[in-house]
């Protein structure tokens, strides 16, 4: 039935058909937790009654307009938004990768403006920064972009969590004008950088007259305990990218600005049909309304610290296990081999996880689950990955008699 598909995904084989909070249940009635909301989609859980309701009467409403003409929605989550990032306009778009575009074209507009004809845009090895030609070539992933050269000029890279190499690359290229990194990296494998990262890259990008570009598409919207993780540093970016939990599965993307960088792009310098479109906004205000008036990213950074505290316990021992980290319910499972097949086991066991940079265990669970929930995924996970690290070994062991 999939082969009108095109293959871009290799899929696990089971379709969901309902869900209710933290729960899951698939086309024969089975119940799973979902221990990664979409891939940090659904903070909310599955089926909020508030949004439903909100999307509900919306689409009984008004479903489209135009960007031609005002849209209310998005004027009033505009405002909500930048209050509570501390920005001062928006900019709406339909996915984390369309967010990252209007940062870089933001950044490049402002440099033209200034004389720089070449700009450049800093950003980090090991980084996901979306699946588009200019954020692929964003991402520092070279499995991601091969076959798709040429890719997009003006791009410089250097390692993450390395504030010399910044230093570096500030000495040897002029034409740099923004610096665009995640605060803790997803799909690179939960990369939590060192305290003084991000207050060091802001320090660089005020001496540089650089822009600080946050993508925070995977980390924002209360995920790590915060509503947004940079108030972890105590700084501020020039530029914010959401998108994912912002929505709680509606598409929508944001690209938020201060300062200088909130009055760069101009009428005709940007756009799309469907951003900010009535229905998406309403749903992402809702989603806003609900995080912060239950102070969701409080309970976060608690359950989540509970969750790796419980996790580092149970597996101890295991020689396998480099490390548990993360921040809030963000949190990766570095094992010391690749462990790809553990996604499997677990969807058997009725647990929804995720393996990224082929060896981190990925747990980013809705900010809704209950103490029960978060207890439940402490003892699954930590069984699974004792058995798979189990099995790995006694493979070994035969294969050595
Ligand atoms: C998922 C993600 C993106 C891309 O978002 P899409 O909606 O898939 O385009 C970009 N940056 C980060 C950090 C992400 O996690």
């Amino acid at each position: 039935m999939a082969n009108h598909l095109m293959a871009t995904y290799s899929r696990l084989p089971v379709a969901f058909v309902r869900g209710e909070g933290a729960w899951l249940w698939d086309s024969d009635h089975k119940r799973y937790l979902d221990a990664l909301s979409g891939i940090a989609v659904c903070g909310l859980g599955h089926a909020h009654p508030r949004v439903a309701e909100a999307v509900c009467a919306q689409a009984g409403m008004l479903l489209h307009t135009s960007n031609i003409y005002r849209i209310p929605a998005q004027e009033s989550l505009g405002e909500r938004l930048c209050a509570a990032a501390r920005m001062e306009r928006v900019f709406f778009g339909n996915s984390g990768a369309e967010a990252n575009e209007a940062a870089i074209k933001l950044a490049r507009l402002r440099a033209h403006r200034r004389g720089i004809e070449k700009p450049e845009v800093l950003v980090m090895e090991k980084s996901f920064h979306g699946r588009t030609l200019a954020t692929l070539t964003a991402t520092g992933n070279r499995k991601a972009q091969a076959g798709f050269e040429p890719l997009v000029q003006g791009f410089v890279r250097v390692p993450y969590d390395d504030l010399q190499a910044v230093e570096t690359a500030a000495s040897n290229r002029p034409n740099i004008v923004a610096v665009l990194v995640e605060p803790i990296q997803g799909e690179g494998g939960i990369v939590v950088p060192s305290d003084d990262y991000l207050p060091g890259l802001r320090a660089l990008c005020d001496r540089y007259q650089w822009l600080l570009m946050l993508d925070e598409i995977q980390t924002g919207m209360g995920r790590t305990g915060t509503l947004f993780a940079h108030s972890h540093a105590g700084i501020l970016p020039d530029v914010m990218t959401l998108a994912k939990g912002l929505g709680n599965g509606v598409p929508i993307g944001a690209c938020l600005a201060r300062g200088e960088a909130a009055e760069v792009l101009g009428p005709g310098s940007h756009g799309s049909t469907f951003g900010g479109n009535p229905l998406a906004c309403v749903a992402a205000e809702t989603v806003l309304d609900v995080l912060t008036s239950e102070r969701l990213h409080e309970r976060a950074g608690a359950v989540g610290a509970r969750i790796a505290d419980g996790l580092r316990a149970a597996l101890a021992d295991l020689p396998g296990v480099v490390e548990v980290r993360g921040r809030g319910l963000m949190i990766g499972i570095q094992l010391d081999r690749p462990c790809a097949p553990l996604v499997g086991q677990a969807l058997d066991a009725g647990i929804l996880i995720n393996v990224t940079a082929e060896r981190v265990v990925r747990l980013l669970p809705p900010l809704i689950i209950d103490d029960a929930q978060a207890q439940q995924i402490v003892d699954s996970v930590a069984q699974l990955v004792r058995r798979f690290l189990g099995e790995q070994a006694e493979t070994a062991d035969s294969r050595s008699l």
